[in-house]
């Protein structure tokens, strides 16, 4: 396989370290409904996982919630959005994490992204924390300030090099106000005090004070404690390179000695009409969103695949119709398969798994899906492949019942439905329902 490695900028060829390819995808912080561009990267590392399966490969991968510590502001200012949550919703923080970690673990389901091995709840992994901190401070990469303990990036010479970051230009663009504490302007803290009055009620004792872990922090100690370092992929969104990845890497090179991770892949950000996704332009669609205006989960997820990761990818509802209008012709040749009784013994599956091997890229092997001759073999590959539930919503059904689908699709077009009508009972009556789309009806049992 080839994947393109953000710390090299270059796609290389990928091999694991040992027999278990251990992978690490940062998660969602739980603090309100994830909209569809938070849905983007789940996919396409789903995608990766299902297709070095297909390679061969072994995975364990571990998933993060985020559940204390990321503020509202990148510069360690501003509210944990936790809190902020509780505020919002008059809920207590933990009930906030519960409340929207079910959700999104109903939309990485409604999605058919294959469960992780873990999921690692931040708060899980305190007394870890506290023990980075103390060996970051033993190995003497941090000072201590009035707000909390911060990592000193100066005693890390290698710190602006993932991301090259240009740190005189941040220095020269730092704002007025920015921790006046702070020792360099890309220090960051890992821990933070709570100051008396102020409200936090997620706290831990921790050098003799209530306080919190700072974001990064919980990537880094949930990464050494369950998967060990180096880790084989880290995977996240393109925000997370210049802050949040550059932070894990330091974190985890103060601790403990070690390099984080070999590869490095980040999917880029998705936006809606043409616009960034935010709540004052109305447009932070969530799943929900998509099905009350009839489009499935998996339809959106159709949109995704035939997308390259690490293309800008803009979203519009003529888009995901086009997607939805992809999926039901797949399952359409789907249906056709079952009736086609010919040899069609050509592996065409190869070359489509080539495709997504080279760096993903999903949409050369949607576009191979579309033109291929492929036999109920090659689809069910795919399904492994994708997680579309292809074959799955699209039954087999008896030559007759496929016969009179067409037979009503065929009065459809023609406009008589009093035909299409009188088939459509005929078929209820056997337990069949029907869904019409542009390219004919889809059927399924109903129960
Ligand atoms: P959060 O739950 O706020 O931590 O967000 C989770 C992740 O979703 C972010 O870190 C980004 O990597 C990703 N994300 C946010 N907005 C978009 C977008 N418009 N397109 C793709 N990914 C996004
Ligand atoms: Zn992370």
């Amino acid at each position: 396989m080839k994947l393109y490695n953000t710390a090299t900028r270059k796609v290389e060829n990928f091999k694991p370290l040992g027999e278990v390819v251990k992978i690490y995808t940062c998660g969602p912080t739980v603090y309100n409904t994830a909209h569809i561009g938070n849905y983007a990267a789940y996919v396409y590392w789903d995608l990766l996982i299902r297709c070095l399966k297909l390679n061969g490969y072994k995975v364990r991968r571990v998933l993060n919630l985020t559940d204390v510590g990321h503020l509202t502001s990148d510069g360690d200012e501003g509210e944990d959005k936790l809190e902020k949550g509780a505020e919002r919703e008059g809920k207590t923080p933990f009930e906030v994490a519960e409340y929207y970690s079910k959700i999104y673990l109903d939309d990485y389901k409604k999605l058919e992204l294959l469960p992780a091995d873990i999921i690692a709840r931040a708060t899980d992994y305190i007394k870890e924390d506290m023990e980075a901190v103390d060996l970051m401070t033993t190995n003497g990469y941090t000072y201590e300030t009035r707000d909390g303990i911060y990592y000193d990036t100066a005693k890390f010479p290698e710190y602006a090099d993932f991301a090259k970051l240009d740190i005189e230009g941040l220095k020269a663009g730092a704002r007025v106000g920015f921790s006046s504490e702070k020792r360099n302007v890309s220090d960051f803290a890992v821990w933070k005090f709570i100051q008396p009055g102020e409200k936090h009620a997620m706290r831990w004792d921790y050098l003799g004070r209530p306080g919190y872990p700072g974001w990064h922090l919980e990537c880094a100690t949930i990464i050494h404690k369950e998967l060990g370092d180096p880790i084989d992929i880290h995977t996240g969104g393109i925000d997370h390179i210049p802050i949040h990845h550059t932070n894990e890497i330091a974190e985890t090179y103060a601790a403990y000695g070690t390099k984080l991770a070999r590869f490095w892949l980040h999917c880029d950000f998705i936006t809606v009409d043409g616009q960034k996704i935010s709540k004052s332009l109305g447009n932070t669609y969530s799943l929900e969103d998509l099905e009350k205006r009839g489009f499935s989960a998996l339809d959106y997820k159709m949109w995704l695949l035939s997308g390259h990761y690490q293309g800008t990818r803009n979203f519009t509802f003529e888009s995901l119709e086009a997607a939805k209008n992809r999926r039901q012709n797949w399952r359409e040749k789907i249906a056709a398969c079952y009736q086609d009784t010919t040899d069609k013994s050509a592996d065409h599956f190869s070359e489509i798994l080539n495709a997504v091997s080279n760096n993903l890229n999903s949409a050369e092997a949607c576009a191979l899906i579309d033109t291929s001759n492929l036999n109920l073999e090659d689809w069910q590959k795919i399904d492994e492949l994708f997680g579309l539930r292809l074959i799955a919503d699209t039954p087999n059904v008896s030559e007759e019942i496929y016969n009179l689908i067409t037979k009503r699709d065929e009065a459809r077009k023609n406009k008589d439905f009093i035909t299409s009508d009188k088939i459509r009972d005929e078929l209820l009556k056997q337990d069949i329902g029907l869904n019409d789309t542009t390219s004919g009806a889809i059927w399924y049992y109903l129960n």
